[in-house]
């Protein structure tokens, strides 16, 4: 096998009908939830904040991000189920565990990537009803050119283009979140 079959082995994988090739390495993604980790350390260490996470894609990210930390805090998961009409009404159900007290708590939303934004310009207000302490968010990757909402990903991982991608926790058709690197939609 030459080198340039090897390469092409390893950057360009097929998930159900479609493929992809290698956009970032696991280790660069290591390194960034290393510096997310340590910047929300910096602010929250004695805080006893709420991690929120959106399942399902965001469960990797926030798997490996807690496990850099080392003060209290607390996880629940939640799940957001948008509904993609033509209508862009944001209207979204929010599933949240019961009995959840998130009152003066300082709650950190984990997302796995922030697209149009429509599910957390629609989770913010609910979660404001709660009367938290506070209110952040993280999301492992950022795609601004798609945003239809203006609000700030707190601690955002990598800001990147407008493409699809898989891997890292993010599916495609329910497939390819087991995969240790990201990897965009291949035009080839
Ligand atoms: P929103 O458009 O509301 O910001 O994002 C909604 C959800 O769509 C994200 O949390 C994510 O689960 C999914 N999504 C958005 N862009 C992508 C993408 O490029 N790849 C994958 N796999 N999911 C995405
Ligand atoms: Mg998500």
């Amino acid at each position: 096998m030459s080198k340039t079959d090897k390469t092409f082995n390893v950057d360009l994988i097929k998930v159900g009908d479609l493929s992809f090739s290698k956009f970032i390495d696991a280790a660069d993604i290591e390194i960034k939830v290393q510096e997310i980790a340590d910047s929300i350390r910096e602010d929250y260490h004695e805080k006893h904040p709420m991690f929120l996470v959106v399942m399902n894609g965001a469960f990797i990210f926030a798997a490996d991000m807690i496990r850099k930390l080392d003060f209290p805090c607390e996880l629940n998961f939640v799940r957001i189920k948008s509904y993609h009409g033509t209508e862009t009404t944001g209207k979204v159900d929010i599933y949240m565990p019961p009995n959840l007290n998130l009152q003066n708590r300082h709650l950190i939303i984990v997302e796995d990537i922030i697209d149009t934004g429509n599910t957390m310009a629609a989770f913010i207000p609910e979660l404001k009803l709660h009367k938290p302490a506070s209110l952040a968010i993280t999301s492992i990757l950022v795609k601004p050119e798609a945003h239809l909402h203006d609000f700030i990903t707190d601690y955002p991982g990598f800001i990147i283009p407008n493409k699809f991608v898989v891997g890292y926790g993010l599916d495609y058709d329910g497939m390819g979140r087991n995969l240790k690197d990201l990897y965009q939609l291949s035009m080839t």
